[in-house]
């Protein structure tokens, strides 16, 4: 197969984000969902992006694929560049979301894979029809040969007999084997990108390590950058090379996996990283949850929006002013009044 490293070389530049303001209409007003995101991602890198559920993750990659539902509003200022494969630099903002420049991005250059296979796959065609579909979207083959494509990727991702379950619906596949056969689908068509949203969140844990060891050697093959979303840090751990923790729409901590791990810095990220379950916790030793609930983005808490569930607060100080962003080292930034000098 032909891959994006042969022309493109890892570390190249793919995606940059800048400035992302995603809004939503709604009958009681707007309501800001992403505030300003600054994001960029290189070729054959792994992005984890983590945050509770509310966060913005979704709706920030949700946009780069212009996939937002049709209330969602895209701010002007916001910028979104994404390197194809023949070295063009699309702005995927000025793309309406039906145009033919955004449907040659979706699946011919960035993938997309759910957490729950069955509500992407249609129940009603089999597994091997609707991979030969996504390949003969975005690839000149004839049925014969996308057949041939499909059933060695069936095989690539790990499910036996790929012959068989070509020929199979997808509720006749486990839910491990459906999330590889998605995965099939996803990759058919040699993306340069692949944005997994939460792909591992319902299956077990046996199957959810197979799953990304899979991700793993299918990116090393392949040569494509991961958007990896979760609210997971211990998944990130095992496959992000660089970490973004968002907080009510906005990016709060970014760095290395080193950084985030052995060195964070914003207390939400400190307490994502206490709630991370591990085998050989002292005796009696608890999970920490992270108090309170993240609000509504309706009511969002002035001044640095973490504030109503900080330990840390400072008063008259955070819930006053908006912490701005402080350099902690070349890769490494955190949001937060605690390191601004
Ligand atoms: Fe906590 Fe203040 Fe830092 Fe926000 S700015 S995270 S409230 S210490």
């Amino acid at each position: 197969m032909e891959t994006a490293e042969n022309s493109l070389a890892k570390g190249d530049p793919l995606l940059e984000i800048k400035d992302l303001k995603v809004s939503f209409k709604t009958d009681e007003g707007i309501v800001p969902a992403v505030d300003g995101v600054n994001l960029s991602l290189k070729r054959g890198h792994t992005l984890g992006l983590v945050g509770e559920s509310g966060s913005g993750k979704s709706v920030s990659t949700w946009a780069v694929l212009q996939l937002l539902p049709k209330s969602a509003i895209i701010h002007k200022s916001s910028s979104i560049t994404f390197h194809c494969k023949d070295g063009e630099i699309a702005e995927i903002t000025s793309f309406k979301p039906k145009s033919p420049e955004i449907r040659n991005i979706r699946g011919g250059e960035i993938s997309l894979i759910f957490q729950e296979p069955m509500s992407s796959f249609s129940p009603v065609y089999t597994v091997g029809n609707q991979i030969m579909e996504a390949i003969r979207a975005h690839r000149n083959v004839s049925k014969e040969e996308a057949e041939g494509i499909a059933i060695d990727m069936l095989s690539r991702v790990g499910i036996p007999n790929p012959k068989r379950r070509f020929k199979q619906y997808p509720f006749e596949l486990s839910g491990g084997m459906r999330q590889r056969a998605m995965i099939s689908v996803a990759l058919s068509s040699n993306p340069s990108l692949l944005i997994a949203d939460e792909p591992t969140t319902a299956l077990d844990v046996t199957i959810q390590a197979q799953v990304l060891n899979l991700m793993k050697e299918l990116q090393e093959e392949l040569g494509m950058a991961i958007i990896f979303i979760t609210h997971n840090l211990g998944v990130i751990a095992q496959i992000a090379d660089e970490i973004a923790v968002m907080y009510l729409g906005g990016i709060v901590e970014q760095g290395s996996r080193h950084d985030i791990f052995h060195d964070p810095k914003h207390p939400y990220t400190m307490n994502l990283l206490r709630a991370i379950p591990r085998l050989g916790k002292s005796e009696g030793g608890r999970l920490v949850a992270i108090e309170g609930q993240i609000p509504s983005p309706m009511e969002r808490p002035s001044g640095c929006c973490f504030h109503t569930r900080c330990s840390e607060y400072i008063p008259d100080r955070c819930n006053v002013n908006v912490p701005q962003i402080t350099q902690i080292s070349p890769e490494h930034t955190v949001r937060c009044f605690l390191y601004e000098s």
